[in-house]
């Protein structure tokens, strides 16, 4: 059995597609997806020889050598393309996520990978910004609660051509859908950091997500308001105007 992370992320690739996992470590998923009969093959890539050597022990463990291809390399670089229809990135942050996108996309890797499902720990505003600016829509996203820890994860596909794609992305940030009191360019931010759908859809758990980080950053507050320096005014400004965006934006969630 695997966590409900894992599952949720196995649960968004389409059935019969030759997965890719990059940042395998233990190739849990790849096993999974392979055992469970979702998919017939797929790639474990791993850049460090601790979690390569775990990811080749968990497939020869699971009896699938032939199946799961464990290879070592950076990000998509380990892919040929037209090798995989399905890419997962996962349990990594944003930036380094859309950094192995961007490099393994202007390396043509990504050529014939029509789905990508993609679960950032944190930064998710950067991997929807990606998404937009390489023409691929996201088609959902779902926030799952694990452990005391709260996972995003996101689903999005190559859409027709790029005039299609751009249509789709430009009513799917569409700011104007947005009751809120601040500049087209703030909500425009707020569609990215809390993910279209999930603010759309009001998720309980993205409230939960937010009052948190609220939480977070009133202690913050708190500390800098113990030192006396103009420059921890200026931070505690800048953090007080912060606070008050995620408080009107989780105001207008239905
Ligand atoms: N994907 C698994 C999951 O979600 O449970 C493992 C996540 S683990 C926290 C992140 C993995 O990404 C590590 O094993 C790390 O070695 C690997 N990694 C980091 N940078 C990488 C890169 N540029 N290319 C491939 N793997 C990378």
């Amino acid at each position: 059995k695997i966590s409900k992370r894992l599952q949720t992320i196995a649960d968004f690739v389409r059935a019969g597609a030759r997965a890719a996992d990059i940042g395998s470590d233990h190739a849990l998923l790849p096993v999974y997806l392979v055992q469970s009969g979702k998919c017939p093959t797929a790639i474990a890539g791993e850049l460090n020889i601790g979690p390569f050597q775990a990811a080749r022990k968990g497939a020869a463990e699971a009896g699938l050598t032939a199946l799961i291809d464990v290879r070592q390399g950076d990000g998509l670089s380990v892919l040929s393309p037209g090798e995989a229809d399905t890419v997962i990135l996962a349990g990594m942050g944003g930036s380094l996520m859309t950094d192995i996108l961007e490099a393994g996309w202007a390396a043509g890797r990504l050529n014939g990978v029509s789905e990508l499902v993609l679960q950032p720990n944190v930064g998710e505003d950067h991997v929807r910004r990606w998404l937009v600016s390489r023409d691929y829509v996201l088609q959902e996203e779902t926030i799952i609660e694990e452990d005391g820890r709260i996972y995003e994860v996101l689903h999005a596909l190559v859409c027709g051509d790029q005039q299609e794609a751009q249509a789709c992305n430009s009513r799917l940030y569409n700011v104007s859908s947005l009751p809120l009191k601040m500049p087209d360019a703030s909500r425009k931010e707020w569609l990215f950091r809390m993910g279209p759908y999930l603010l759309h859809n009001g998720e309980e758990l993205l409230r939960k997500k937010w009052r948190m980080e609220l939480d977070k950053l009133e202690r913050v507050r708190r500390q800098l308001s113990l030192s006396a320096l103009d420059e921890s005014r200026d931070k505690q400004a800048v953090l007080a105007g912060e606070m008050q965006q995620i408080e009107e934006v989780l105001e207008c969630l239905p």
